[in-house]
């Protein structure tokens, strides 16, 4: 009886860790957002997380810009003059934004789309801040700060999508 006893108890630990290599497994490509229980790049829920709870969960550099609508010194960020091909995702809470086919050369040192992946994929705020007249742009799932909007871009939507890479995460195409 003990011999199967112990049978039986080495099956259920193998089984679990089993269980816990295919969790990992699934979790990979999100361990950089351990701690941030909002991350995801398929919910559509209107997130409402106040800026005392973000400050907890972010990096103190991607929280300056979310969420105190910070703005990155041009000619800085990591995506500013990338041209590879794949999708840019909400750093904060992974909402889907822009795909690389929209992207496009600006002379500005921020990286620039025409357009986002859906309508709804971002918020659009006036802003009057530092005596200007701005669109400010924000995501439309966390309504973190990514940016502005002008109307001086490419054909065909003539729009550019002004970011700040901080707020943006990059995911490459996989290429076969
Ligand atoms: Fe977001």
């Amino acid at each position: 009886m003990r011999v199967l006893n112990f049978i039986i108890g080495l099956g259920c630990i193998l089984l679990l860790s089993q269980c816990s290599n295919a969790q990992k497994t699934n979790n990979d490509m999100n361990d950089a957002h351990k701690g941030n229980p909002y991350y995801s790049r398929t919910a559509t829920e209107h997130l409402n997380v106040s800026n005392e709870e973000w400050q907890k969960i972010l990096p103190k550099d991607v929280y300056e810009v979310a969420r105190m609508k910070g703005t990155e010194w041009a000619f800085t960020g990591k995506y500013w003059k990338t041209d590879t091909k794949g999708m840019y995702y909400c750093a904060v809470c992974g909402n889907p934004l822009f795909r690389s086919d929209s992207k496009f050369a600006s002379s500005c040192g921020w990286p620039s789309f025409y357009e986002t992946i859906k309508e709804n994929s971002v918020k659009y705020i006036p802003d009057n801040s530092h005596g200007m007249q701005r669109t400010e742009v924000v995501c439309g799932r966390c309504d973190s700060h990514l940016g502005h909007i002008f109307d001086d871009g490419p054909p065909p939507t003539h729009k550019r999508f002004c970011m700040n890479s901080i707020v943006l995460e990059f995911e490459p195409e996989e290429t076969k």
